[in-house]
């Protein structure tokens, strides 16, 4: 099944314009929305998960339009927010219990045991007696898609999912949602380049509610490929070089300024080649 947003447009009480006229297929398997804070993000996925109206436009999951059939969404929806609720004083297990519960399953003995997969798909088995006031941030994470996952869902929203998870527990949680399926449309609503480059075969690039770029990910790298170039320059001379050339990033290394350029052909000039990345693709359209 396929997530198609037709013309979405959304304007807060305050007049910021969150979405504008946004369009985009988005096929099964991973998918990430790449923009900086207040791009438009989770304005997109709460409206997705039906959570909030749009002013205009449509969205379609299959045969289901989401906007008018909100409870046929919800059942194939599993949705992990940025910032989501539980009791701290309860344990893994009794809280997914209540949450698969809450999904309709009665029987005792089949609860037990979907609670017991989930657990052990996310690697909580081992924790399902602690309490989630314990938990570290990976952990909460791994706990937010085990109660995404209840009800195989055949949409998957997570919104902002590694911010604040030391590297260990990033991979983690890299792994899990790599294990969930190709076959489930998953959205994966970040600012953190990486975690698309790391999962996601196609993308789209959100600023300012705008969709600026819409792809499959490697295509856009390569593009690039060729045209990236980066040196050391001293601090003092960032605006010499940013008149110069066409500048997508500068960055710290050990203390160190590098900057990384757009060029179609050899700038010279202290130059060297290297291979183009998603946060170059990312700085070519953000900057355009
Ligand atoms: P992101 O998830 O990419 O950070 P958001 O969708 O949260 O972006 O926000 C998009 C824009 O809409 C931002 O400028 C934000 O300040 C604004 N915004 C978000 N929610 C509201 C709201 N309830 N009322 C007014 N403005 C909002």
């Amino acid at each position: 099944m396929e997530l198609s947003i037709r013309n979405l447009s959304k304007t807060y009480s305050n007049g910021v314009h969150a979405l504008e006229n946004v369009t985009l297929d988005i096929p099964a398997g991973m998918f990430g929305l790449l923009g900086p804070n207040g791009a438009g993000k989770t304005t997109l996925m709460r409206t997705i998960a039906t959570l909030q109206e749009p002013d205009s436009g449509s969205v379609h999951f299959g045969e289901v339009d989401v906007l008018s059939q909100k409870l046929k969404l919800k059942k194939l929806l599993g949705y992990l927010p940025q910032d989501f609720g539980f009791y701290p004083k309860e344990s893994a297990f009794s809280m997914l219990d209540q949450f698969v519960l809450l999904k309709g399953v009665q029987d005792r003995k089949e609860r037990k045991a979907k609670v017991e997969e989930l657990l052990q798909r996310v690697n909580l088995w081992e924790a399902r007696k602690q309490k989630l006031g314990t938990f570290s941030g990976g952990m909460k994470q791994r706990f937010g898609i085990a109660q995404a996952l209840i009800g195989n869902p055949r949409l998957i929203i997570v919104d902002e999912p590694t911010a604040g998870l030391d590297p260990a527990e990033r991979l983690r949680f890299h792994n899990l949602l790599s294990e969930i399926g190709e076959d489930i449309v998953v959205i994966l609503s970040t600012h953190i380049v990486d975690d698309v480059s790391d999962l996601c075969p196609a993308m789209a690039i959100i600023n300012k509610g705008k969709i600026i770029h819409h792809g499959n990910t490697l295509d856009a790298i390569r593009k690039l490929e060729g045209k990236i170039w980066e040196r050391e320059i001293h601090k003092a001379d960032s605006s010499l070089y940013q008149e110069r050339y066409r500048v997508l990033s500068s960055r710290l290394f050990a203390g160190h300024t590098f900057i990384r350029i757009l060029h179609e052909t050899n700038p010279e000039d202290g130059f060297l080649p290297v291979p183009a990345t998603l946060e170059d693709v990312y700085f070519f359209h953000l900057k355009n």
